[in-house]
Order: C-alpha cells, then sequence, then structure tokens
C-alpha cells in the first residue's frame, strides 16, 4: 500500500484464484435431484441459482431465474440453501457452506442495506459506499441496552466493552481489508461507540478529534481510495475503574514518505498541503510566502488537486480547530505550517551546473530562499547541504561535490525525511496531550486499522512489508479461531476430532529465519556498498530455493506463496528503501536550523542511530547508522503481536464491493477474492471440516418432530431429538450429540429442511 504502482492496475481479484476448491465441493451425497434448486458457474464466472428441470447421468439441464435454460454437467452443481436461509445474520447458519452460498447471502443483504453478517466469529462488513442508516445515538443506546442484536460495528464494540468488564482482560478490534474496504471509516465508528460511553474533561472528544488530524496528515487520494490512509495505526483507549475513558495512546506504522515527493497521475499527495495552500488566512499565507498548489513541483506533477466533494479549505478550518482540541498551541501548529510550506518550497529548489562535470550549486531564488527562511538556517549552508557531501575516505575527511542527480535526490530525501519527522512529532503531541505516557492502572481497548494483503501486477519493497505483517495478523487470526471452535467442542462434551487448519508458520519462517530468511538477507545485502538489487535477488535464489514457500524468478523477481495466493516481488528499489538513509549533512543542517522543530527532529535522527550500536542492522559503509526500514518494521510487528497476544481479539473483514467507489455495485469476483485473502473463507472452511450446524436439543425437536412417523415413548427434546435422527438415517458420522446442543456436518440440515417443506 506505501507505493503505488504508477500504472498498477488493481489486479488482486484477477490474481488470486479461489484455491483449495476440491475441499469446498465436497458435496458429494448431493444427487442433483429434480426441482431442487442449485448453483451452477456460468461462464464469465459469476454464479448463477437455478432450478434443476432434469439430470440424466452426468448432464442436467436448469433453468435460472433470469429465465435462461443452461446444460451443464451435474458434477459441477452445488446444491443451494433453502430459502429459510435467505440472507441469515451470520453465515455460519447456512446449510450449505460454499462459494456461491457465501456469496449470494452477503448480496442478498448488501442489496437491502444491511452491510454487516457474522462469519462465525468474525464480523464482515461491506462498503456501502453511501450513506446507510445504522448508525448515531438512537443505534448506539439500542447496542448498549441489548435491544439490537444483529451484526454491527457497534455490537463487536459492546461485545469488547463487556468482555473487558467481565474478564478484566484487555481488547482488541482488528479491521483489515484492501483498500478503499471501509478500515478507517469501520474504526471510527468503533471508536465512536466507544467514546459515547463518555470520560469527563472531554476526554472522548479529544480522542475522536484525532481523526481529522491524522487523516489529513496521513491519508492521500489514490486510484483506490479518494481518502487512502497511507499509514497503518492501532489507537488503544483506556479505561479506568469506573469504566469510563481515562485517555488513550496511538502508535502509527510504515507512513509512505514517498508520496511526498512523488505520486502517480490522478493520485494527491498528503491532504494537508493541499488543505493548507487553499484554507490558510492570509496572515499564515503571507508568514509562509504561501501560492496555491499548482504552484508546487510536487503538488503539480499530478494532474489532480482536488477532490470531489471535498472542500479542501473547510478541511483546513477543521484541522485547525482539532488541533486546538488536542492542546497543539498556536505557535506549534504555526511552526508545524511553515515545516508543510518549506517541503512545498524545497520541490520548487532548482540546481545550476557549474562545471564539466555536472557539479551544481543551489539556484538562489524564492524558492530556496524561502526555504531557508523557514527552517530558520542561511542560504549558505542549505546549498552546501544539497550541494555536497562530507565523506571519510582512508580516514581523511573530504567534500564530494553532487552532481546534479545526486542533488535531486538528496533534496528529495530532505523533504521526505522533514515530512515523516513532522508527522512522528504530531503523533507524540497527540499522544502527550490523550495522556498515553501516565501508568495506567485500567483496561484497554485497542482498534487496530492497517492495510491488509496486496497483490498488484508489480509488487514491491512496499507490498513486501504489508504483506509480510499480514502473515503474521493471519497467524494470530487462526491461532484465536481454532481455540474458539475447540472450546465450544469441549464445552459440549463432544468428541474433538482434531480440526486441520492450515498453519502459516513455513511463509513466517521464510521471512524471519536467521541467517537465511528473507528479511536477514536483505538487510545483510543492504549493508554492502556494491550490492544491488540483483544481487539481492541472485543471493535470495541461492539460499532459498529449496524452500517451498519461495520460489526464484528470472532476473530481479521472486514469489513468495502467501496463505492468500502467491505474489510475485520485483527487487528493484528494495536495498535503497530499506536502507532509507539520511546523510548526515542533511541532519547538521537540520540541527543547525533556529527554528525548533527542525532541532527536534535532527536529534531524534541522532538518538535513532545511537540507540542500537550494534546489530545486523547497522549498515556499515553508509554515513548515516541507524535501523533497516525492514527491521525497524519487524520490531514494531513483533511488539504488535505481543501486545494483541495479551488481548481478547474481535476481528472486522472489511470488503470492498467494487472498484468504483459506487453504491449499489456487487462484483461477485471481486468480493470473493477477498473473502480469501482476509480468511473469511477460511473460517468458513475450519469450521465445515467440523460440524458447523449446531441446533439446541429444544429448537431441533420443535421444528423437525412432527415429522416423526411413530410417537417417541419419552417427549424430552434429546429423544424427540435422536428418533429424528435415526428415522431419517442420517449416519453417525454425520452428528454428535452434545450436552446441550446437536452438531451436524455440511448440509445434514438441508436435507430435513427439505422434507420439512415438502410436508
Ligand atoms: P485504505 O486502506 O485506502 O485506507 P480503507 O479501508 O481505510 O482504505 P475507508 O477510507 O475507510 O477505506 O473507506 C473508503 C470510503 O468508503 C470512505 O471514504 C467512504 O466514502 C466509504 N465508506 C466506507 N465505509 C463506509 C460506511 N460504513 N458507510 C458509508 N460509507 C462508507
Ligand atoms: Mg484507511
Amino acid at each position: 500500500k506505501l507505493e503505488e504502482d504508477a500504472n498498477g492496475v488493481d489486479s488482486a481479484s484477477s490474481r488470486i484464484s479461489f484455491q483449495n476448491e476440491s475441499k469446498w465441493d465436497d458435496h458429494s451425497s448431493y444427487g442433483a435431484k429434480k426441482t431442487q434448486q442449485a448453483w451452477c458457474r456460468l461462464s464469465n464466472g459469476n454464479w448463477a441459482l437455478g432450478k434443476v428441470l432434469s439430470t440424466s447421468g452426468s448432464e442436467s439441464v436448469l433453468s435460472t431465474s433470469e429465465g435462461r435454460v443452461l446444460k451443464v454437467s451435474t458434477e459441477s452443481l452445488l446444491p443451494a440453501n433453502p430459502e429459510i436461509l435467505n440472507g441469515v445474520d451470520d453465515l455460519m447458519q447456512l446449510s450449505y457452506l460454499h462459494e456461491p452460498s457465501v456469496l449470494y447471502n452477503l448480496q442478498y443483504r448488501y442489496d437491502q442495506d444491511i452491510i454487516y453478517t457474522k462469519a462465525g466469529p468474525v464480523l464482515v462488513a461491506i462498503n456501502p459506499f453511501k450513506k446507510v442508516r445504522l448508525y448515531g445515538n438512537d443505534f448506539i443506546e439500542g447496542y448498549k441496552r441489548q435491544k439490537m442484536d444483529k451484526p454491527h460495528v457497534y455490537a463487536i464494540a459492546d461485545a469488547a466493552i463487556r468482555e473487558m468488564k467481565r474478564d478484566e482482560v484487555n481488547q482488541s478490534i482488528i479491521i483489515s481489508g484492501e483498500s478503499g474496504a471501509g478500515k478507517t471509516e469501520t474504526a471510527k465508528i468503533a471508536m465512536q461507540y466507544l467514546a459515547s460511553l463518555g470520560g469527563g474533561s472531554g476526554i472522548e472528544y479529544e480522542i475522536l478529534q484525532t481523526n481529522p488530524i491524522l487523516e489529513a496528515f496521513g491519508n492521500a487520494k489514490t486510484a483506490r481510495n479518494n481518502n487512502s490512509s497511507r499509514f497503518g495505526k492501532l489507537i488503544e483507549i483506556h479505561f479506568g475503574a469506573t469504566g469510563r475513558i481515562s485517555g488513550a495512546a496511538i502508535q502509527t506504522f510504515l507512513l509512505e514518505k514517498s508520496r511526498v515527493v512523488q505520486c502517480a497521475d490522478g493520485e494527491r499527495s498528503y491532504h494537508i498541503f493541499y488543505q493548507l495552500c487553499a484554507g490558510a488566512p492570509r496572515s499564515l499565507r503571507e508568514k509562509l510566502n504561501l501560492r496555491k498548489a499548482e504552484f508546487y513541483k510536487y503538488l503539480n506533477q499530478s494532474s489532480c488537486r482536488s477532490i470531489a466533494g471535498v472542500d479542501d479549505s473547510e478541511m483546513f478550518l477543521a484541522v485547525m480547530e482539532a488541533m486546538n482540541v488536542v492542546h497543539i498551541s498556536k505557535e506549534d501548529q504555526d511552526t508545524v505550517f511553515a515545516m508543510l510550506a518549506a517541503v512545498l518550497w524545497l520541490g520548487n529548489i532548482s540546481f545550476k551546473v557549474i562545471d564539466n562535470e555536472n557539479h551544481i550549486t543551489v539556484v538562489s531564488d524564492e524558492g530556496a530562499q524561502t526555504v531557508a527562511k523557514l527552517l530558520g538556517c542561511t542560504f549558505d549552508s542549505l546549498n552546501m547541504a544539497l550541494s555536497t557531501r562530507k565523506m571519510t575516505v582512508r580516514n581523511e575527511k573530504i567534500v564530494q561535490k553532487l552532481a546534479l542527480e545526486q542533488a535531486m535526490d538528496t533534496r528529495d530525501a530532505l523533504a521526505k525525511s522533514i515530512y515523516a519527522s513532522l508527522f512522528e512529532w504530531i503523533v507524540e503531541q497527540i499522544n502527550m496531550s490523550l495522556g498515553a505516557g501516565k501508568r495506567r492502572t485500567g483496561r484497554s481497548i485497542s482498534i487496530l486499522d492497517i492495510y491488509g494483503f496486496e497483490s498488484f501486477t508489480r509488487n514491491s519493497f512496499e507490498q513486501f512489508c504489508i504483506n509480510y505483517a499480514n502473515e503474521r495478523l493471519q497467524q494470530h487470526f487462526n491461532r484465536h479461531l481454532f481455540k474458539l471452535e475447540q472450546e465450544e467442542y469441549i464445552e459440549d462434551g463432544i468428541d474433538w476430532a482434531k480440526v486441520d487448519f492450515e498453519d502459516n508458520q513455513d511463509c513466517l519462517n521464510l521471512f524471519e529465519k536467521k541467517p537465511l530468511g528473507l528479511l536477514s538477507l536483505l538487510d545483510e545485502e543492504s549493508t554492502f556498498p556494491n550490492a544491488t538489487d540483483l544481487t539481492f535477488a541472485t543471493k535470495l535464489k541461492q539460499h532459498l530455493d529449496s524452500n517451498p514457500c519461495f520460489k526464484g524468478e528470472r532476473g530481479k523477481a521472486f514469489t513468495v506463496s502467501h496463505y492468500a495466493g502467491e505474489v510475485m516481488y520485483n527487487t528493484t528499489g528494495f536495498l535503497e528503501k530499506n536502507r532509507d538513509l539520511l546523510h548526515v549533512d542533511l541532519i547538521q543542517l537540520l540541527a543547525s536550523c533556529t527554528c525548533n522543530l527542525p532541532q527536534i527532529f535532527a536529534a531524534k535522527m541522532l538518538v535513532q542511530s545511537d540507540d542500537y550500536p550494534s546489530g545486523p542492522a547497522r549498515l556499515s559503509g553508509a554515513d548515516s547508522q541507524k535501523l533497516s526500514v525492514a527491521t525497524k518494521f519487524k520490531g514494531q510487528l513483533f511488539q504488535l503481536m505481543q501486545r494483541l497476544e495479551s488481548t481478547t481479539p474481535h476481528f472486522i473483514r472489511c470488503i470492498k464491493p467494487n472498484s468504483l467507489q459506487q453504491p449499489g455495485i456487487y462484483g461477485q469476483e471481486l468480493v470473493l477474492s477477498q473473502l480469501k485473502c482476509c480468511g473469511v473463507l477460511e473460517v468458513v472452511r475450519i469450521s465445515r471440516s467440523g460440524y458447523p450446524t449446531r441446533m439446541t436439543h429444544q429448537k431441533f425437536a420443535r421444528r423437525y418432530g412432527f415429522l416423526l412417523l411413530e410417537s417417541v415413548a419419552s417427549q424430552d427434546p434429546l429423544s424427540v431429538s435422536v428418533a429424528i435422527l435415526q428415522q431419517f438415517n442420517i449416519l453417525p458420522d454425520m452428528y454428535q450429540v452434545g450436552y446441550t446442543k446437536l452438531f451436524f456436518r455440511t448440509g445434514q440440515i438441508g436435507l430435513l429442511e427439505d422434507t420439512r417443506n415438502r410436508t
């Protein structure tokens, strides 16, 4: 997600085919019967529901609901669920659980603006791309008083609160999904519910007001989402002993820095730049020498500078107001805006060649002069930092003159690091205001809004990191799910035959193993000054070719078998992005500025490099030593997983029904690929391999008791249930009798339902 491929069409849907289809088509007991409803796959890949008109041997004739008559192979038909199961709240209630029934159930609900559905322990949320009437105080109250019980983000947030109090265990709400699926909106909806618990002294309002700030500085319009988060976020909301909110802490992950200096056509840089240019009041404009957005190189390389339906200048006022709420002083706000303006003006700095070796000097024009003024340094020191580099060669200090390309890269590196530091600084200020540093005695609920699995036509370092994070989260998800299943079986005293579930440990090992894993090898190669992306790719092939999750490709590419499908990565840029070096000259420049923020940024950069004096991440040969990006990310991820391990997780999977950001369009293929990537189909599959249909003895006896041909001596629900099972010859393998419930293998209830409907 971090860096969009300029021509990267979203091919996630087409690349990830539906794997393990055989596991799904296991409906061997199903013989297509006349007049029965069944699903068949059309040539365009979509599923159609139809009535079986006739079956002769291997062929069946089907009339679809759209009035078409199709001849299909009987084998390919999948049984449809009885109509009473149309649009059930929980996919697990479906008697036949397979690809078309899951897709149809979600669509059936989506068409009625019911965007939330449960898949066992997971909440599936399908982006409506329009206002739906599901939110606000009436709904919040409804869920609080437990008058409402339909699947909803509020229900998840409510469960988290209840379980936190009941079990005295911290909770987490883990939201995932691809770009534009609705993660950030969902996180805000959950925050809204938690905030309704109140906290006093306006802390809950403060927490909500962090959203406009973080979105302004960390979100941008991309090809996939007009408000795409370009960072991952964990917000931990703390509760005091009385159950009210006492504070919060925010952690962010991997901000996409490259967007500051370049973005693809049709996309934008971070919202805040346009908001500043459009909304700054006159005095601020003059102070910062601000122009319109199109004047700045960093913003005008893309033809897109506005977003339909969004007023940037209005947003700017909202951001300023939100900054007041989180106690960022007016003075600090002005410095923040000065840094933003400095970044914009940096992009307009130009160079002139001064000799025949392509060496350059900075042109002393309005751009460079304004940058110097905003940062609080002299033109000369800025010029020095951008046009030369101090180096130590054989113990001798020398000053190297930079060529044009190098100088432009240096300028861009400075802009990126100022912006990234500014982002971090703002998060710190917010955390101070929310009391993040205070010692906590109470409990917390964390909300994680993090990028989902990505697979594009061209995948780079950013996808590599994101998909690695998703492997970790997937493992967490699997373990939790598996544990839940097991608990329910044990609780009801039924024979727990081990349900096999997919483990992604092999893939995680491929990334993490030392010294021969993807991350170690990447770090090692990053320390060699002469290494290239090609030598890196070759090294991977040399050491990892025997790993079943790895496949070397031609040239600079390699493929990883992720839980959600295979992804081919191109190593171009891997080493440089992983090193992410800022030359000491630039750090020194920032340290010498009279403006306080650049000084703070520089101090932090120096501390960061001193913090880790040794270890594999130390990039020798470079003049600024610090942790590699991948290693830092891995550390953050481990810390995150550790935190999540100690919480009770609640999972929300967001689904994007179309790539047009339009309401009312449900693309089966697109939805299907996401259900697969975010593990929803895996949940369903795990349950299928066990006993997915559960019904209490009472309900079962009540529902099917009247079908009994002979009366039963004892009328207790259990005896009646057993008599029904016997009369219908349900094989012992197909069910288990628990203390309170009957557990059925897939499809068994469908048989009874059919009989019941015919009677
Ligand atoms: P990214 O990974 O790019 O940050 P995301 O998953 O966070 O994407 P959002 O920004 O939350 O996606 O959602 C994209 C857009 O979809 C929103 O700006 C909004 O227009 C719409 N949307 C999402 N959820 C809802 C909802 N519950 N109700 C109405 N509109 C929604
Ligand atoms: Mg988002």
